[in-house]
């Protein structure tokens, strides 16, 4: 960059952020309530001088200069007690207790160590450099040089909690500021920055760092793991070409007129062609691009933790995923402890497994490696275990107990029943009141809030639950309404006389293994569907059930368990009708996926290599595909679901099949897949695999809601990244290049 660049630069930026004040709308990163405002003042004078006027070489080139001369920081296995070192680290806020003593943390790459500056003398060197420090605006990078020693002062003596006794001091001896941190960035504890001060979050929000910590633990166990069982990772073009597998892709154009590259959704064609080519087992850390609705927590890039295996069936490929899962709980749990910070769970590194295993030259002098929150705590409590086999449920079991494919199985039966089916017992007359629909099923669910919460409170609880309904993305389907009952001995019938009194009283005495006997205080939502095959992710009980289960967990009415609980969702329908207006999950978010465009009125449930899930089902392709189930099975976590695979149909002649004659598909678009099928044709063996949604996965193990939390450079609701101006506008020369918006003739 040009000297002449520099000073046009920060005045931009300062100008950009007062067109747009910082403390906009943007989602909180951890917690609505810590949002305090943070503000920008003007320009500095020192900005304002005019570009074209050249380069003024002011005191910021001479500190610029002055730091290729400074020695450079001492080695942290180097560190002893009562040795002169130089440490690099960002300077804390300074605590001056008095004229002549203060104290200020800096926090280098691996410690935090405290100044310790005082003097006695006027005109001491010592002197010098403590005006020196109060000369260095906090946040500032610093460069330091002193004497370490031990700090044996307790937490309360400082009086600031990230001294901790284990911390280090450092008599000063003198100090540089390396850049200095501006005036006119307010920093405020627990300020939440939008995203297009990402930067400053990354800096000053300890647990957004600690989780991409997380992040690249949990990917290094991950590669290690799988490279130890003899997994091979490849890396797939980015540049590829569009094809219709099911989700809607972003396109490169090129500058060859007509032409453009299209962004893989997966590797999923490339790590066939792997699997043909006689790689036996693949796995990648992928990005994959999907131009998907922004309305659900998606982000238009994504990080998947690829794989595929030859000669492996589905089972072996979940079978190989459960040990995965094993191993990556083990290592949340041996190296890092969970915080709860306002009811979320923030894992943050355990400073003993690390000293021990990783970096133990540092053990004796207290590495830093934890934030302010884990000093707090005295002993930190563990992650769980996870057994380490999961339990397994079909597409169809799933959506009858629980009405999602998603389920979350924190969910029990002590405070939410499963979906129960009652309308063998229900008075026609009821399911008139309820519904429009012809022969329905009628399925209820029961929930039971905390130890004597009245009729009364849960009834003003699904009241306030009910009206606030239609503000919410939760859609129910037209035609049908849910009944709602509290149980109120005071009432007649126990809250239940519009049932009549016969079917009231078969369902307070019904008691099942997932219905409890109907208690004072219980809810029960009775909602009608139509009697047909289950299709899409969720029925609208489904969603009431999660979310209903959601509120009252935030309200305080149902204990948050902090436990993970995976399961198998296996089964699926090979294809689901593209009419299915139930394209969403089970919090209620809609999108809206392309599909494979065939004519046949149905598109693939996971994409269209998925293999029939037996011979019958291979059949059903010919007479009835639409009751074909998939050898396709997804990992749920907590109702989130992390990742999805299948076995793949690895014969050509079969895979023509299913794009031409029962998707339906244009010859131009079967052609589209001319590579694959003539990879499969080569003798390509039969293979399985799976991908993890990695970065919905890291949302589990850290506990929060949106998959932002857990990315460094998160793109906004709209598919931009505010921070660097991304998608930006195209120029009329690069329209020209890459032929965008021009007609033939132009
Ligand atoms: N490629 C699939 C996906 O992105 C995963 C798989 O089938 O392996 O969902």
């Amino acid at each position: 960059m040009s000297a002449q660049s520099v000073p046009r630069l920060q005045q931009h930026r300062n100008l950009h952020s007062n067109d747009e004040p910082i403390t906009a709308a943007e989602p909180p990163a951890v917690e609505p309530s810590a949002v305090e405002p943070s503000a920008v003042e003007p320009p500095a004078a020192e900005s304002q001088h005019d570009a074209a006027s050249g380069p003024i070489p002011g005191p910021k080139w001479d500190t610029f200069k002055e730091a290729y001369d400074l020695p450079p920081a001492t080695p942290s296995s180097q560190y002893e007690f009562g040795k002169d070192v130089v440490i690099h680290g960002f300077l804390g806020k300074r605590r001056d207790k008095g004229f002549s003593l203060s104290f200020c943390d800096v926090q280098t790459p691996s410690h935090t160590i405290q100044i310790v500056s005082t003097w006695q003398e006027e005109g001491s060197p010592e002197q010098i450099a403590h005006e020196s420090l109060k000369a260095v605006p906090s946040y500032s990078p610093v460069w330091v040089q002193g004497t370490l020693e031990k700090n044996e002062r307790s937490v309360s003596e400082l009086a600031h909690p990230a001294a901790s006794s284990k911390s280090l001091d450092l008599r000063l001896r003198s100090i540089r500021c390396l850049n200095p941190f501006p005036k006119d960035i307010i920093v405020s504890k627990d300020a939440v920055w939008p995203l297009k001060q990402r930067h400053l979050q990354l800096r000053f929000d300890p647990v957004l760092r600690q989780r991409l910590r997380v992040r690249n633990r949990i990917m290094g166990a991950m590669r290690h793991l799988l490279q130890g069982w003899k997994f091979q990772e490849v890396e797939t073009p980015l540049l590829f070409k569009s094809t219709p597998e099911g989700a809607r892709e972003f396109l490169v154009p090129t500058r060859r007129r007509g032409f453009a590259y299209a962004l893989p959704q997966s590797p999923q064609q490339y790590k066939q062609i792997l699997m043909a080519g006689g790689l036996p087992n693949y796995f990648q850390f992928a990005k994959c691009f999907r131009d998907e609705d922004h309305r659900a927590d998606r982000q238009p890039e994504f990080t998947q933790l690829d794989l595929e295996m030859s000669f492996a069936t589905g089972a072996g490929v979940r079978d190989l995923v459960q040990r995965l899962m094993g191993k990556v709980f083990n290592a949340l749990r041996a190296e890092f402890a969970p915080v709860e910070i306002n009811g979320i769970h923030h894992p943050v590194f355990k400073r003993r497994e690390v000293s021990k295993s990783h970096e133990s030259n540092s053990e004796a002098l207290g590495e830093e490696s934890a934030t302010e929150e884990s000093r707090a705590q005295t002993s930190p409590p563990s992650y769980p275990r996870v057994p380490s086999v999961y339990p397994e449920f079909s597409y169809d079991a799933a959506m009858t107990a629980f009405g999602t494919d998603k389920p979350d199985l924190r969910i029990t039966s002590r405070n939410v029943s499963n979906i129960t089916r009652i309308d063998s017992f229900l008075p026609r007359s009821f399911i008139q009141m309820i519904t429009d629909l012809e022969e329905p099923i009628v399925e209820a669910v029961k929930f039971r809030l905390r130890n004597g919460t009245s009729p009364s409170h849960s009834a003003r609880f699904i009241r306030e639950f009910m009206d606030a309904l239609p503000n919410t993305p939760l859609k129910l389907t037209p035609g049908s309404t849910p009944g709602v009952f509290v149980i109120d001995p005071s009432k007649p019938v126990q809250g239940l006389s519009a049932l009549g009194h016969e079917a009231a009283g078969r369902l307070a005495e019904m008691s099942t293994r997932y219905w409890q006997q109907c208690a004072k205080g219980d809810i029960i939502i009775i909602h009608a569907r139509k009697n047909e095959p289950f299709r899409g992710g969720s029925t609208d009980l489904g969603r009431l059930r999660t979310a209903i289960h959601t509120s009252a967990v935030e309200k305080g009415l149902i204990p948050k368990r902090h436990v993970f609980k995976p399961v198998w969702i296996r089964d699926f329908p090979l294809f689901t009708p593209e009419d299915n207006n139930d394209k969403n999950d089970s919090k209620g978010n809609v999108w809206d996926d392309p599909g494979q465009g065939g004519a046949a009125g149905f598109s693939s449930t996971h994409h269209p290599f998925t293999a029939p899930l037996g011979p019958e089902d291979l059949d059903l392709l010919q007479t009835d595909p639409l009751r074909a189930k998939a050898d396709h099975y997804d990992l749920v976590i907590n109702g989130v679901e992390v990742g999805g695979g299948s076995r793949r149909i690895h014969v050509a002649e079969v895979q023509e099949y299913v794009l031409r004659d029962v998707l339906h598909m244009s010859d131009a678009g079967v052609a589209q897949f001319a590579h694959l099928l003539e990879a499969l044709r080569a003798g390509c063996p039969p293979h399985a695999g799976f991908a993890f949604g990695f970065d919905r996965l890291l949302t589990v193990l850290c506990d929060v809601p949106s998959v932002k939390d857990v990315i460094a450079f998160p793109k906004n609701n709209k598919g931009e990244d505010p921070l660097v101006g991304s998608p930006n506008k195209t120029t009329p020369e690069q329209q020209k290049t890459y032929h965008l918006f021009l007609t033939e003739k132009e």
